[in-house]
């Protein structure tokens, strides 16, 4: 039980095939007390069915694109929970010409609200939540090979994941005074909602199978696992990091050969 006593908020459910469900499930089978958000109405219901599963008490709407909604769910979870002990930020967003075509050729517009949606909103929610995080809380946030690498069609998405990764670093610092841990999990492709926006990813999936050392996808649970690492206080000296979960595919620079 290494979340037990634990509070955290998870900003990411969409459904159970979410990596943000996988990162909640861990926490709760090791006895965390979770708050889970839904972006819209649309998607409320498959959220409120994750919380029944995980005995999560409340959910509450979040775009994140809306600083009211930020303030507002800041102050419902402190009359509710007090204080917390965790975030996890698996949220991203790019309209679809910042993820077709030539990188090059992105609208100014395209661009501007996939950073606000995929970086911004992780520093505002820190920013807006530091009242409310316990001393040494930590903070988690999803990011992807295509932050350092060119991969086919993730564009604007992987110059949103660069400046998120380096968000990660510069946070680290400015909570680090109060023990606040501020990390990434840069995970390797898994099927879900975000991931249908991503061209070839069938094909993507695929080449990381035969080519990571460990010859195999990640699961949402995998990453859930690593995820509940970095929330629990077994890596209480880790922050700044990003840590790969992606059965090694980073250090493959071309195809194996056996
Ligand atoms: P998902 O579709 O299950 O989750 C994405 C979530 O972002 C959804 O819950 C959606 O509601 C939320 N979201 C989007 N715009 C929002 C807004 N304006 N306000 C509030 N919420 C909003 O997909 P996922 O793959 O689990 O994505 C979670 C995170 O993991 C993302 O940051 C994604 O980039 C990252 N990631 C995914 C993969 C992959 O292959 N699936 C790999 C590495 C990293």
């Amino acid at each position: 039980m290494l979340m037990k006593g634990k509070k955290g908020l998870v900003i990411g459910v969409a459904n159970n095939k979410s990596i943000a469900y996988g990162i909640a499930k861990a926490c709760a089978d090791q006895g965390a007390d979770l708050i889970l958000t839904y972006q819209n109405e649309k998607l409320q219901s498959r959220v409120q069915k994750v919380a029944d599963e995980l005995n999560v008490k409340n959910i509450y709407p979040l775009d994140v694109s809306k600083e009211e909604e930020i303030i507002a769910l800041r102050d419902n979870i402190e009359k509710d929970y007090g204080k917390i002990d965790f975030i996890v930020h698996a949220v991203a967003f790019a309209p679809k010409d910042a993820l077709t075509g030539k990188f090059l050729n992105v609208s100014k517009e395209a661009f501007t609200i996939a950073m606000q949606i995929s970086v911004y909103s992780f520093i505002e929610v820190a920013q807006k939540f530091q009242t409310i995080l316990n001393d040494n809380a930590s903070l988690l946030t999803l990011s992807y090979l295509g932050a350092v690498r060119y991969i086919p069609h993730y564009n604007t998405m992987g110059v949103a994941k660069a400046a998120l990764e380096a968000s990660v670093r510069y946070m680290a610092v400015d909570l680090g005074d109060r023990g606040i841990r501020v990390n990434a999990i840069s995970a390797g492709p898994i099927k879900t909602l975000a991931a249908s926006g991503i061209g070839d990813f069938r094909k993507i999936l695929n080449y990381n199978e035969e080519n990571s050392p460990l010859r195999k996808n990640v699961t949402i649970e995998e990453v859930g696992n690593s995820a509940m690492y970095l929330l629990s206080d077994l890596s209480s000296a880790v922050t700044g990091e990003v840590h790969y979960v992606d059965s090694g595919y980073n250090v493959t620079g071309m195809p194996i050969v056996e």
